[in-house]
């Protein structure tokens, strides 16, 4: 499992969270919400260490990987970003090579995959993530949707421990969202374990097992999905969730 204890985080004098306590155990999927600005992208990249937190603890599998300092070498981050699978709003795919070798590239890179069994293993997840028929085609070629499916397949093609996503579908024609949604569905059914932040409260009620509600500075609440979003305690969260409806 991964998480994080008393994390805090700020930028000059500015602490944008002070004090989270979140985790995420194996088939579990967190659901991060809260208005814009609270610092959730910023939580999540803490919880790669593609953000060096200011203090707290972070933790994977029983591993100490940050306690009040960064406690991995390089190397050790580089094995660490691979298994905190990491999904953005953008794609960021590489825009000259198919989505093939998007999914391909990634594993001989990173895990050193011979190019034969990257390409079975990256057909396999482009077929699960419906994209059978898309294989050989670039980035410009697909839609917004599409294209997120591929970035989804390419981050489980590095096997990771837990996937961390960031506001998967907003960057997406609302009516391509679906079927964003319905792979990330498939991956929560499957067991995948998955951080997701997201402005889509309905979805996030669907998939997630727990929800933090994250306000003014740090975690409001925290519970399953039905309690926060449906049931919340804290006026902050009611107040909150009256806006957005
Ligand atoms: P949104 O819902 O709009 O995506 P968010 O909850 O993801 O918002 P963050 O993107 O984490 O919020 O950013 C929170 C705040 O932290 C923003 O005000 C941003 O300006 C600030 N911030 C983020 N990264 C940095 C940085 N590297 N240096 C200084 N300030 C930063
Ligand atoms: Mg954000």
């Amino acid at each position: 499992s991964l998480s994080v204890h008393g994390l805090s985080k700020s930028f000059g004098n500015r602490t944008l969270f002070s004090d989270v306590s979140l985790s995420v155990s194996r088939g579990e999927i967190l659901g991060l919400v809260g208005p814009s600005g609270t610092g959730k992208s910023t939580l999540l990249r803490c919880m790669n260490l593609l953000e060096t937190p200011t203090s707290g603890e972070l933790q994977l599998a029983g591993q100490m990987l940050f306690k009040e300092k960064v406690l991995l070498d390089t190397k050790e981050l580089i094995v660490l970003r691979r298994s905190l699978g990491m999904v953005f709003q953008h794609f960021n795919l590489f825009p000259n090579l198919s989505a093939l070798d998007n999914v391909v590239l990634a594993q001989v890179q990173g895990l050193k995959r011979s190019r034969a069994e990257a390409e079975d293993r990256a057909v396999d997840l482009l077929t699960r993530v419906g994209l059978k028929n898309a294989i050989n085609h670039r980035p410009s070629e697909l839609s917004g949707g599409m294209q997120q499916r591929v970035a989804i397949a390419r981050a489980l093609a590095l096997d990771p421990k837990v996937l961390l996503l960031d506001e998967p579908t907003s960057a997406i024609d609302p009516e391509l969202r679906i079927e964003v949604r319905s792979v990330i569905s498939e991956l929560a059914e499957k067991d995948v374990t998955m951080v997701l932040v997201t402005h889509e409260l309905d979805f996030v009620q669907r998939v997630a097992t727990k929800v933090a509600f994250l306000a003014d500075g740090g975690v409001v609440e925290v519970g399953s999905a039905q309690q926060v979003l449906r049931d919340p305690q804290h006026e902050r969260t009611r107040r909150f969730l009256n806006a957005v409806k």
